[in-house]
């Protein structure tokens, strides 16, 4: 491990979330995931305060579990999404110590419902619940250590779903439940409660960090996400920097002896005191500056085991599923003794998107609108009285769910409160903003002529929010930010490889509706 992170780890981590949030961070392995890592470390301050603001501040717990056997009961997957968007606003509008804070925030909720307690409930868990917690915090070093050392080889693919997030969470859970009732039933009390590492016996102790590994790797595969999805919205890279001897130094407020004490390795503790004391002397650090070894070296060979498998799947399949397992690392295949799909209940590919925002920012970070919403005659080719399943973005399995909660038709779904709708569909994947999303999609179907689906989700993608809107946007502009939607993870999957629509035929569209509202300009509103 790099000695600043070990620095980093004794001063500021004090519990198994702060651990997670730091430890992934040398496993992330591209080029834009090392550039959104290294800005969580430099504001890691406002990153761990994030991480542990779902338990100390929100208090959402029902948001922290997901109830495998209650039909994948809990928000996790919901609020992960949400935290999602979040990140990707702040990291588009430069505003990376929020981004930093929105990335703790979700590591929380990512890497809770991985942990078996949160995937279950029962009356012994009840009693359990708490000391085995406080000797999970207790152990972490030396469930951590076994994992690095066990060289236990992880694979957590991400689908290329617009739920990929909340999917990972499910696969998570349902992975962590598996081992729900052997914790339960090999945790020792008596002598947990006395000494809380001896809680756990060799096995529990084993499948504990199987599970870390697993909220490990995975958070550091999302973080790669992120990452690629920021830098398309961004249309630019995320800065690089990384965090400097003093400018971890100017956040500890602990004596060093007291943070020195917390290394555990011996051998590290030496080398980190060497370098400390060459800090002191002369304010910089050269001679003991050690090369990155260890974990990383290791962490590679592992993504490219998982990398070879991509490639693998991605042979058989068009689009790649969730993965997760744990093995040994010399086992050829990793899913030979787990059953990796099965019946998780995500329809998100019919899903329009998730991380896409309607409202845009300008480079200030200030909303853009474009706004003016009367609704116009009709003139599309969807009409309010259209069963639902023919509008934009909503397959069979979606329209069904809109039947459950009593929207049968287009105009009854345009009528009714994107908020609302949201909480009574209850899933994870459809959050107000894609409800609005849709509505907005919808909306300039029935009102703007000869507009196909894929029109419409670039158009709503652009900001543009109906007919009206439409009538008075520049072309110029309007073609520059729909070539900007369709460059984002979210366009690229409505498009799925067809082109944006090119200027003429957006000018065209223009010309359709323009008797409505002649008028050429685009408004802005700070
Ligand atoms: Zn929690």
């Amino acid at each position: 491990m790099k000695p600043l992170l070990s620095i980093l780890r004794a001063a500021h981590c004090r519990s198994t979330h702060h651990y997670f949030a730091i430890d992934a961070l040398p496993l992330v392995q591209t080029d834009s995931g090392q550039r959104l890592s290294n800005l969580l470390l430099q504001h890691h301050d406002r990153y761990l305060t994030g991480a542990k603001d779902p338990d100390t501040r929100f208090r959402d717990f029902q948001n922290h579990v997901v109830h495998v056997n209650d039909g994948y009961w809990g928000g996790a997957p919901r609020v992960a999404h949400q935290w999602y968007d979040r990140l990707m606003k702040y990291l588009r509008t430069d505003r990376f110590r929020d981004a930093a804070h929105a990335a703790g925030v979700l590591s929380h909720y990512f890497t809770d419902p991985m942990m078996p307690l949160h995937t279950a409930q029962c009356e012994r868990e009840k009693v359990l619940h708490r000391p085995i917690e406080w000797s999970v915090t207790k152990s972490y070093h030396s469930i951590y250590q076994n994992w690095v050392d066990d060289e236990l080889r992880v694979v957590f693919q991400m689908s290329d779903h617009p739920g990929w997030l909340g999917e990972a969470i499910l696969h998570g859970a349902r992975f962590a439940n598996r081992k729900y009732q052997f914790l339960i039933d090999h945790y020792r009390l008596d002598e947990g409660v006395k000494d809380p590492q001896a809680g756990f016996d060799h096995d529990t102790h084993a499948m504990l960090s199987e599970l870390f590994g697993l909220a490990i790797t995975g958070w550091a595969r999302v973080l790669e996400r992120a990452s690629l999805d920021a830098e398309s919205l961004r249309a630019k890279p995320l800065p690089t920097g990384s965090l400097t001897l003093p400018m971890l130094m100017s956040t500890i407020k602990v004596p060093t002896r007291l943070w020195l004490r917390r290394i555990e390795s011996k051998v590290q503790k030496i080398k980190i005191e060497k370098l400390f004391g060459e800090y002191q002397r002369t304010g910089d650090v050269r001679e003991h500056l050690p090369s990155d070894v260890d974990v990383v070296h290791r962490v590679v060979k592992v993504h490219r085991d998982e990398l070879r498998w991509k490639a693998q799947r991605k042979r058989q399949l068009e689009s790649t599923e969730t993965k997760i397992a744990v093995t040994a690392a010399d086992s050829d295949n990793p899913f030979a003794d787990v059953d990796p799909f099965a019946d998780v209940d995500v329809d998100a590919s019919e899903a329009a998107q998730t991380t896409g925002t309607s409202v845009r920012y300008d480079e200030r970070g200030n909303p853009v609108s474009i706004a003016m919403n009367r609704p116009s005659p009709q003139l599309g080719s969807l009409s309010r009285r259209d069963a639902l399943v023919d509008a934009p973005s909503i397959g069979p399995k979606t329209a069904a769910r809109f039947e459950a909660i009593g929207i049968h038709l287009v105009g009854e779904f345009l009528d009714a409160s994107a908020e609302v709708v949201a909480k009574q569909l209850a899933t994870y994947w459809i959050t107000d903003e894609t409800v609005a999303l849709w509505q907005t999609q919808t909306t300039l179907m029935c009102e703007v002529p000869g507009l196909r689906a894929r029109d419409v989700q670039m158009l709503a993608g652009a900001g543009c929010r109906n007919a009206a809107d439409l009538a008075k946007c520049d072309i110029s502009f309007l073609h520059q930010e729909v070539l900007r939607y369709s460059t984002t993870s979210a366009g690229r999957r409505y498009l799925r490889g067809a082109k944006a629509p090119s200027r003429a035929e957006i000018a065209k569209w223009i010309r359709s509706i323009s008797n409505i509202a002649p008028v050429h300009e685009v408004r802005r509103s700070a």
